[in-house]
């Protein structure tokens, strides 16, 4: 799937559209979800037009890949998720159930989260 520009994580990040930032560096930012799933909801996105984790996973550089993982685990701690442990999500795709075209991967924690998959 070709990477859509006028998606709105894509907007964010032209700062056409707020956010209420979390965290940014040169290759990451963070952002609260707009619609919580629970206490501490958090996007953590790569910079770089990539569609979703199959498109990053073959595409970005080492230094993207590992930029993204530091990032998401500073944020949890920032955000004092290390202490009672959180929640990584990616949805990828139509089976996943993916609704915005960017790859973005939840942090989601601040509460017991219950089942990983619900019915
Ligand atoms: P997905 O289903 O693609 O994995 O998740 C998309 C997420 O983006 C949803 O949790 C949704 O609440 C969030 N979202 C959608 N539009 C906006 C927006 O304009 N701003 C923020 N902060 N979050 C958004």
């Amino acid at each position: 799937m070709a990477y859509d520009s006028n998606n709105i994580f894509a907007k964010i990040l032209r700062n056409e559209i707020p956010c209420k930032k979390a965290y940014e560096d040169n290759h990451v930012l963070a952002f609260h979800d707009i619609a919580p799933k629970a206490p501490v909801h958090i996007l953590v996105l790569p910079k770089g037009a990539y569609t979703d984790m199959d498109d990053f996973s073959q595409r970005a550089s080492i230094e993207e890949i590992a930029a993204l993982f530091r990032a998401l685990g500073q944020i949890a701690r920032d955000h004092k998720l290390d202490q009672g442990g959180y929640r990584v999500i990616v949805n990828c795709g139509l089976n996943g159930g993916q609704e915005v075209p960017h790859l973005h991967l939840h942090l989601v924690g601040g509460a017991r989260l219950g089942r990983m998959i619900g019915p």
